[in-house]
């Protein structure tokens, strides 16, 4: 027989598993971020929390806010602030914060102390990849049993959001998945309104704040299709033309800023929702990276081209009309040579395209 638990652990045994239950039924991003926050303070007491999403981009080192937890006058306070926004003022480097590069450099727990207040700060991993970092602060030194605890808790944590994470991204490529783009869309879109109105900024202590400007909200979706790809799969097999996909997206993570939303679609498709200052800016990243796709040179296969339709994005667009408006483009693209770039607003206003919905019935031709 096992003795019956006693003690601090066990009056603190249902509370945490009926948070872990809460926590392993949700599937949206913002309210497990919410759980989580919500759960350490009711059961840890947590003064100051917060939850970054950690990016290594180039060779530089991102965090983005993406939860607070903070008490004014003695009230817990979470803020979420939404990932898919296309908005680049939560984000910081990693420069001049320890507390928070240790942990990433070292895939585990880390404690710091002061005479007044322990912080305590967990990285999330994913294939013992950091993507993720919980930070807690507290004025009392946390115990070696909860420490046990929170263990316990972080590590079934990081395997829920892995599955969360799985459901979102697409196997062979790690972008995110057409399913995605169509749920989360409508954040995307209600960005562009909130660009002009500044959002409220975040009043996080735990680490210094770097502003960057608010940009211009001026947002494109673009549809980038392989050419010939067949071809490719063809010629050189499946294996290889897998690698072109996963070397394509790279490139294209390379390429893009890292608040440009990225995704493959599907087979050789894949779709940016970018931000630019002006109509220009937008035709020349894209054309930049159609230039550095084309100058590439891909094992064993060579060169490999691709053609991008692009559009403006209106808020009030649907998912469908929006993609419609650049598939129309990106087969105008195609129909014309390949390996360029093609702006729908542009081949309507030159007559050279009737509208994205009586074209709906070609997207299916590639
Ligand atoms: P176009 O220039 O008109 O786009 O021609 P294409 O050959 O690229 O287009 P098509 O739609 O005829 O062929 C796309 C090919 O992509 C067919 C399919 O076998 C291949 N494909 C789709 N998904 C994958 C995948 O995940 N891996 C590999 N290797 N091939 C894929
Ligand atoms: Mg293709
Ligand atoms: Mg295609």
């Amino acid at each position: 027989m096992i003795p019956p638990l006693t003690g601090t652990i066990s009056s603190r045994l249902m509370p945490l598993l009926q948070k872990l239950r809460q926590v392993a039924g949700e599937k949206d991003r913002d309210r497990i971020n919410r759980y989580i926050l919500d759960t350490l303070d009711g059961l840890y007491g947590i003064e100051d929390g917060a939850i970054y999403l950690y990016f290594l981009h180039g060779n530089q080192h991102w965090l983005a806010l993406n939860a607070t937890l903070a008490r004014r006058d003695g009230e817990q306070e979470i803020s979420i602030i939404d990932p898919y926004q296309l908005n680049v003022h939560a984000r910081q480097e990693l420069e001049g914060l320890p507390h928070l590069q240790i942990p990433l450099q070292e895939g585990h727990r880390h404690l710091e102390e002061t005479p007044h207040w322990q912080l305590l700060v967990y990285p999330l991993l994913h294939k013992e990849t950091p993507y993720a970092l919980i930070e807690l602060q507290r004025a009392t030194p946390f115990a070696a049993d909860e420490l046990e605890e929170l263990d316990q808790f972080m590590g079934i944590l990081q395997d829920h959001l892995n599955l969360v994470r799985y459901a979102e991204t697409d196997t062979l490529t790690g972008m995110l998945n057409r399913k995605t783009f169509d749920e989360n869309l409508d954040r995307v879109l209600a960005s562009v309104h909130e660009a002009e109105a500044e959002p409220e900024q975040p009043n996080h202590q735990g680490a210094e704040q770097r502003h960057l400007p608010p940009e211009p909200g001026m947002i494109w979706l673009a549809v980038m299709d392989i050419d010939h790809f067949k071809r490719i799969n063809d010629g050189f097999g499946h294996i290889i033309g897998d690698e072109v996909l996963i070397l394509l997206a790279q490139l294209m993570r390379d390429s893009f800023r890292l608040h440009d939303q990225l995704f493959r679609f599907g087979g050789e498709e894949f779709v940016a929702v970018i931000r630019t200052g002006s109509d220009e800016d937008a035709a020349r990243v894209l054309e930049r990276f159609r230039e550095r796709v084309a100058e590439h040179a891909f094992p064993l296969v060579g060169q490999v081209t691709i053609s991008i339709g692009y559009t403006l994005v209106d808020p009030l667009d649907t998912p469908t009309e929006l993609v419609a408006r650049a598939d129309s483009a990106l087969y105008h693209a195609k129909q014309n040579g390949r390996n360029q770039v093609s702006r729908y607003e542009d081949l309507r206003a030159a007559g050279l395209i009737g509208s994205a919905q009586a074209k709906a019935s070609d997207i299916e031709l590639f």
